[in-house]
């Protein structure tokens, strides 16, 4: 098959093309797999995602496309619904999306360009899609380096430069210093950013920084023994700048407090409910204590139920107590019929075996769960804990 003619290379602001239709397979989960003579659809290809957009037939009946991918120069598109082969059709896709890509992947350029001739770090890995713009570098990069790159990057955007896409000949290329990823073979296209970088790319690229609008890096990450650096350019700056100014107003809304005291709040907030959560475990406690000292001593075995959360320390204080003053088992069961269980009994002055307990809880209610004999501790599924207790009473039989 001819390779597909690529018209992303002769104009990379085309979004409508009329092509004729070479050949339609069906992908046989309702898909189908389209290619066509020339296409502006660019192929999902280093790192990027691929365009999107739609087909439309004479009849203006239209199919959509999915997906882009090329493979030895034939650009496949897979699409919603069938085309004919031979017939004309006209193809338009997502520029939105289209465009959003070319600044994403020019910004990314400036920054790497500027990474290496600062630092000395190549571009190892790129990482282009609808949810985010993620460059790989092969030496870590600090905080306020990261800060002085953007600036200068953003720079270069308001500088406005051009940005030349082209194929130039073996021996101009022979003279040249430019950033490759892989050993390259064939035409190489070269992308080059008047004063700050130069670069073998076949993607769609801005025609001038000024079209990128704002690069701004969001996170930073070590990888590697390098860094992963994920930046967002053009609107989708715009849109990160927006989500991030909504959550600083609803914080100031739920705060009530101004933008330069948030931080303060939520620390003191945070202060303070542990401060609550301490008072809370020592009511807890005198409660307990309390209920306990209520508790008809001639009883042998004692089986309580709390509500959810009681932490294992309080679970263990109150068996111990209990056993003090009672014989048989002494036993916590915290939680909710619902959620289930988490358990702790312990064998009073006439060293029952406990281990009994954990037989009955595992055999019939499949606990998970053991210990020793003086001590067992677990937990159990949703349950109805009134029945549960009754059977250990009936079982253990006392
Ligand atoms: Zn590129």
């Amino acid at each position: 098959m001819v390779k597909t003619r690529e018209l992303y290379y002769e104009d990379q602001y085309m979004s409508c093309f009329d092509s004729e239709v070479i050949s339609c397979e069906e992908g046989g989960d309702g898909s189908f797999y389209v290619v066509l003579e020339r296409t502006a659809f660019f192929p999902e290809q280093g790192g990027q995602s691929s365009d999107t957009g739609i087909i439309e037939r004479r009849d203006k009946s239209k199919v959509r496309v999915l997906h882009t991918s090329i493979q030895d120069g034939i650009i496949t598109h897979r699409t919603d619904g069938a085309l004919t082969p031979g017939e004309t059709v006209h193809g338009e896709i997502d520029f939105e999306h289209r465009f959003s890509n070319m600044q994403q992947h020019t910004g990314e350029h400036i920054f790497s360009g500027i990474v290496r001739s600062r630092l000395g770090y190549e571009n190892v890995g790129f990482h282009l899609s609808d949810s985010e713009v993620t460059m790989d570098y092969s030496g870590p990069i600090s905080e306020s380096e990261i800060k002085e790159i953007e600036l200068i990057v953003n720079r270069a955007i308001w500088e406005n430069v051009p940005v030349r896409c082209w194929f130039p000949s073996d021996e101009e290329l022979a003279n040249m210093d430019y950033r490759s990823k892989k050993e390259l073979s064939g035409d190489i296209r070269i992308v080059t950013i008047e004063g700050y970088d130069v670069c073998a790319c076949c993607a769609p690229h801005v025609r001038r920084s000024g079209e990128i609008g704002l690069l701004k890096v969001i996170k930073t990450s070590s990888n590697k023994g390098g860094v992963r650096v994920s930046i967002l350019c053009g609107k989708r700056a715009l849109e990160y700048l927006d989500s991030q100014q909504k959550l600083i107003s609803n914080l100031i809304g739920l705060l009530t407090t101004g933008q330069d005291k948030i931080y303060e709040s939520v620390k003191r907030l945070i202060g303070e409910n542990a401060a609550l959560r301490g008072d809370l475990s020592s009511l807890r406690r005198e409660l307990i204590d309390y209920e306990l000292e209520n508790i008809d001593e001639t009883l042998s075995d004692v089986f309580l139920v709390k509500e959810d959360g009681l932490d294992g320390n309080i679970m263990k204080s109150i068996v111990n107590k209990l056993s003090e003053k009672h014989g048989g088992y002494c036993g916590v069961f915290s939680g909710s019929d619902d959620k289930g269980y988490r358990y702790m009994v312990v064998s009073g002055g006439d060293n029952r075996d406990a281990g009994n307990i954990q037989q009955i809880l595992s055999d019939e209610y499949s606990a998970r769960g053991g210990g020793k004999p003086n001590m067992i501790q677990g937990s159990l599924p949703s349950v109805n804990i009134a029945d549960v207790i009754e059977k250990i009473r009936v079982k253990t039989g006392q």
